[in-house]
């Protein structure tokens, strides 16, 4: 490692692999520092992404995929199932172990250094703008200066919060999960599952995403405020001692996203946040690999554009921003209102729901559709749905 680059990226997750490649292939000397020993590892997610906006990002290798899938079955409380076809779009479950890796490998083929086992613990700071980080890696201590530092280092964030940014998230927006990946089991790996229901989920879904017919990672996300009263734990073993008695459970992990709006203020003077540093998930399904992978990749971009003008300040930088807000950002505060919607459904309305998407013949099912037979028979929840989605 060097004393100085022209960026540092905080975290090899999308994010964070996405924004190095930028960087480098736009020339900038560029060094990702990742905290763990291994890019990749732990996988704490449930590998879902679409194939269509895969592809936009970046051509998908088959390595990377472990599963497609051509469509969702929805299980109301009630137990009826909906099925909801692709049309021909798909859905991958990736093996985000290869994935991530392959990411990060991508950027080092564009000239990005990368360091494992590097922990980040403070950004330097010179007249108020972040010029660095304070980094310690295989037990030794180490300043390294950055003309801008980019911070996706997920969730939990410190890189923003160094820099005074305000990071916190609040609990009715905080998804909590647990998933495991279990093997042993039969499932037609043609479909992703989710199950609603205040037993099964409350203020959240189950999941089940198939990696072959007898492999699943099967997971649960709650709200914040409903693990007080029971963990999403509990509820997931209800599930699996129900529905997967004899599977064996080959890997645990839990972990939190982000179901809230993108952060007020992703940019600071030198530094730039990305992916769930920035809260930049998707607040209804709580997916944010394809979305981390976009910001990444514009904050990378827009740090080369900075540089090459040489000036980093937050009013340069704030093009980050505005293209987040502009491409992507304005339609998830439109899914924050879905999810708040969403939040106070009811078995019955789910149930209710259910109905009249098992109405729609198959081949005509797609949320539209779902949203247009909904608003002629206007049961009130379900306008609420319709008008935070016509914004
Ligand atoms: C159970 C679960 C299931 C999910 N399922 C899906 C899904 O099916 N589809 C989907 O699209 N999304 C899913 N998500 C969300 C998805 O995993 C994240 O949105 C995505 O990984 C965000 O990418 P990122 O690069 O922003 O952050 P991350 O992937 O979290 O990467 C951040 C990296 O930064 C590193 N880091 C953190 N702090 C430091 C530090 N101080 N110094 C150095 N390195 C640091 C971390 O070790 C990590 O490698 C799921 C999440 C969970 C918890």
């Amino acid at each position: 490692m060097r004393s100085d680059y022209d960026c540092i990226v905080v975290g090899a997750g999308p994010a964070g692999s996405m924004a190095a490649e930028a960087a480098a292939r736009k020339g900038l000397r560029t060094l990702l520092l990742e905290k763990d020993r291994e890019i990749g590892v732990p996988v704490r997610c449930a590998e879902g992404v679409g194939e269509r906006e895969l592809t936009e990002l970046v051509q998908p290798r088959e390595r990377w995929v472990a599963n497609v899938v051509q469509g969702a079955v929805l299980i109301a409380p009630n137990g009826k199932e909906v099925v909801i076809e692709g049309n021909g779009d798909r859905g991958l479950v990736l093996d985000r172990k290869i994935f991530d890796y392959d990411l990060a490998a991508m950027a080092a083929a564009h000239g990005a250094e990368i360091a494992t086992k590097a922990y980040v613990f403070d950004v330097l700071r010179t007249d108020g703008r972040v010029t660095g980080v304070r980094v310690q890696h295989l037990g030794r201590t180490h300043d390294i200066r950055a003309r801008v530092v980019i911070g996706a280092d997920g969730v939990e964030s410190r890189v923003g919060r160094f820099a005074g940014l305000h990071t916190a998230l609040k609990l009715r927006n905080l998804g909590s999960c647990l998933q495991v990946t279990l093997a042993n089991i039969r499932v037609d790996p043609r479909y992703v599952y989710a199950y609603f229901g205040e037993a099964v989920a409350p203020g959240g879904y189950l999941w089940i995403f198939p990696k072959s017919e007898t492999e699943a990672n099967v997971g649960i996300g709650i709200l914040g405020p409903y693990t007080k009263q029971r963990s999403a734990m509990r509820y997931l073993d209800d599930f699996l001692r129900r529905r997967f008695p004899h599977a064996a459970v080959l890997y645990t992990v839990a972990g939190c996203v982000p179901v809230a709006k993108t952060l007020k203020k992703i940019i600071a003077p030198g530094l730039m946040l990305a992916g769930d540093a920035a809260h930049q998930v998707n607040p209804v399904t709580g997916g944010g690999i394809i979305t981390a992978m976009f910001a990444g990749r514009l904050a990378g971009n827009v740090a080369a554009k900075a540089i090459a003008a040489n000036d980093v300040s937050e009013n340069m930088l704030n093009e980050y921003a505005r293209e987040w807000h502009r491409q992507v950002g304005q339609k998830h505060e439109r899914l924050y209102r879905v999810k708040e919607s969403i939040i106070k459904l009811r078995d019955a309305d789910f149930n209710r729901l259910a109905e009249i998407m098992q109405d729609i013949p198959p081949e005509e099912r797609t949320l539209l559709t779902v949203l247009k037979k909904a608003l002629m028979r206007k049961p009130a929840l379900i306008l609420d749905l319709v008008r935070a989605f016509m914004g």
